[in-house]
């Protein structure tokens, strides 16, 4: 199984640091899966990708059972739920999604002793739209020092999903958001921006997105 879309993803992105002034690979592809079947995981894989994102737990955890003898990087980037804390504690690497400080506490509580801590990202609603996940960003910095606190968590940095907009500079602006709080934050050991989608991964990486998630535009269109 060839998978042109990863080769044409890769090139997209290497442009768009090129565009930047970044250097070379220091994006980061993380390859949405969902819906996704293992042996096109693998087929990916081969090809040298090795952070896929999933967002369903019930849907992840086969998946990963099934590429158990590949060294791949699994990040949970769907909404978070209070009853899949503990699968997410004890299966994943990274969780990009967090927005609230009793989960986080949970999942602190609950990530086996032998593995490192959970890496991970507090959601950001930059559009502000009432409907949305995430915390607003002047809630960040409450989160960030609950989060910092917590033994079983490394927070990284932020995330956004913003509303879809078709206006480069309005996709920029959102994104400009996220990076600015997390300037905000003064926090020097924070290095993480995921945000750029298949749609919008060339703003993305003009604000400073350090790990762009892209499904459609690798795989195909979902189901
Ligand atoms: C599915 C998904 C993506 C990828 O979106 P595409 O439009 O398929 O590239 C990125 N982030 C999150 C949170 C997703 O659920």
């Amino acid at each position: 199984m060839s998978l042109p879309g990863l080769h044409a993803v890769l090139a997209r992105l290497r442009a768009a640091e090129a565009a930047a002034g970044r250097p070379a690979g220091s994006v980061c592809l993380l390859a949405a899966s969902k819906q996704q079947q293992p042996a096109t995981l693998r087929a990916a894989a081969a090809e040298g990708q090795r952070i896929f994102g999933e967002n369903y737990v019930q849907e992840a955890l086969p998946k990963m059972a099934a590429l158990a003898d590949l060294d791949l990087s699994w990040h949970f980037i769907g909404r978070l739920q209070r009853n899949k804390t503990r699968d997410i504690a004890a299966h994943f690497d990274w969780l990009h999604t967090l927005d609230r400080a009793d989960l986080a506490r949970r999942l602190s509580d609950q990530r086996p002793a032998g593995r490192p801590p959970l890496q991970v990202l507090i959601e950001v609603n930059v559009s502000g739209e009432a409907s949305k996940a995430g915390v607003a960003p002047d809630a960040v910095a409450e989160l960030a020092a609950t989060v910092r606190a917590l033994p079983g968590l490394c927070l990284r940095g932020l995330m956004c999903l913003p509303a879809p907009e078709d206006d480069p500079a309005r996709q920029r602006a959102a994104f400009r958001r996220l990076r600015a709080t997390l300037e905000g934050l003064a926090e020097p050991a924070l290095d993480t921006l995921s945000m750029g989608t298949s749609a919008d991964l060339e703003a993305a990486v003009a604000e400073g997105a350090t790990i762009v998630r892209v499904g459609t535009a690798i795989f195909g269109p979902r189901a």
